[in-house]
């Protein structure tokens, strides 16, 4: 018998404005798609779930974007209908929503709070005025301290993504935000490396020389920094970018980082269902045409195979601070972590990235600052 995700992500791909650094599917001044976009949202829940009772019974629920807070108060609400007619999130469930600073406004914070959303997400990135303008971002540090008073009282638990590595950015600048942060009234800080996605504009402003990347050895004190001071202030570091309370880590990315399977619905949305990765359409229009018709529109799909598959287990459950049990990894993907990953772990546990205590392996301090190259050597086999 198939089992069926209890985990669902929505995109929502509006913005007030597209930030020069920002490679997601996001669309500005394209507001007068978003009807058509909450009827195509409809059609392609209804569709994915056809032949499951209805609503379906999930532990998360995770709406991303863009902006899902750009939506008007109506459409906010028409959205959120959308969601809770196909899914009922259990009693101890977790629902997150992504917002930003600016127009969080009572009447869309009022929504939320009425359709059961218990978590939001703000993209803050800082509490510097100049590093703000750099981004591109369309808000002012008091915006983002004003908002997360206001949106308390309507959901306490609230988390802000801060990005580290700004051009022009002094570790004293850092610190100053990290301090900022730290004295709000927030459950989760997740911190953030820029990149220079190719494509975006700060990818070709950074080739052409306009924008001037922070020295990598910067760039590291910066994490080291934001790793000291949450901890200091009592944030639990569980996953390599991600800082929580005790209690408040997000339920909905765990699901990720566990490589269990979640739905998704919305342009560029990635789902993980029956063992088959695919990824919808990325261009908007491209999404909003073949919905109207009804018709589902991908930009890839693979099943891969069953070694892949723990490999990539390997590589998630290595994001998580506390590492994955060997013994369990190896009875879910019925292989042997050594067989399938031999050399590469010989070379992280004789490099001092990784270590294995007591039959759990996890990055060491030294691994967690160069997690992405660890991991990736899990992910290729080395015949390959
Ligand atoms: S607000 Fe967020 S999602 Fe929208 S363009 Fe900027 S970084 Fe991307």
């Amino acid at each position: 018998m198939s089992v069926w995700p209890r985990a669902v992500y929505v995109h929502v791909p509006f913005c007030l404005h597209h930030c020069g650094y920002c490679d997601f599917t996001v669309v500005a001044s394209r507001d007068h798609l978003i009807p058509a976009y909450l009827e195509c949202l409809r059609r392609e829940i209804q569709a994915q779930m056809q032949g499951l009772p209805q609503p379906w019974p999930v532990d998360t629920i995770f709406v991303g974007g863009g902006t899902p807070t750009h939506l008007n108060p109506e459409q906010l609400q028409e959205l959120l209908s959308t969601i809770g007619s196909a899914f009922a999130l259990s009693a101890t469930g977790e629902y997150s929503v992504e917002a930003n600073p600016e127009g969080l406004d009572e009447s869309r914070l009022e929504v939320l709070q009425r359709f059961g959303v218990n978590r939001l997400s703000l993209g803050v990135q800082s509490f510097n005025a100049q590093q703000l303008l750099t981004l591109e971002r369309t808000h002012k540090p008091s915006d983002a301290v004003d908002v997360i008073h206001r949106a308390q009282p309507y959901i306490p638990n609230l988390s802000v993504d801060l990005i580290f590595g700004v051009p022009g950015q002094s570790e004293v600048d850092w610190e100053q935000s990290l301090q900022t942060a730290t004295e709000l009234p927030l459950q989760h800080i997740s911190t953030y490396g820029l990149t220079y996605e190719q494509g975006t504009p700060f990818f070709r402003r950074e080739t052409t020389g306009q924008l001037r990347r922070i020295p990598d050895e910067v760039e590291r004190q910066m994490y080291l920094t934001a790793i000291r001071r949450l901890q200091a202030d009592g944030l639990h570091h569980y996953e390599v970018s991600n800082f929580a309370r005790p209690g408040f880590e997000c339920r909905h990315n765990m699901v990720y980082w566990n490589a269990d399977e979640y739905f998704a619905f919305g342009p560029g949305a990635a789902r993980y269902l029956h063992g088959v990765r695919s990824t919808n359409a990325r261009s908007v229009v491209r999404w909003l045409r073949a919905w109207k018709d009804g018709v589902p529109c991908l930009e890839e799909s693979e099943e891969n195979s069953p070694q892949d598959k723990a490999r990539e287990a390997i590589m998630l459950g290595l994001r998580l601070r506390s590492g994955f049990q060997i013994s369990a990894f190896e009875t879910r993907f019925q292989v042997s972590l050594r067989d399938l990953a031999g050399p590469a772990l010989d070379r992280s546990l004789r490099g001092g990235l990784v270590e294995d205590v007591q039959g759990t392996l996890r990055l060491t301090e030294e691994g967690l600052l160069l997690a992405d190259t660890v991991v990736s050597d899990f992910l290729v086999g080395d015949d390959d």
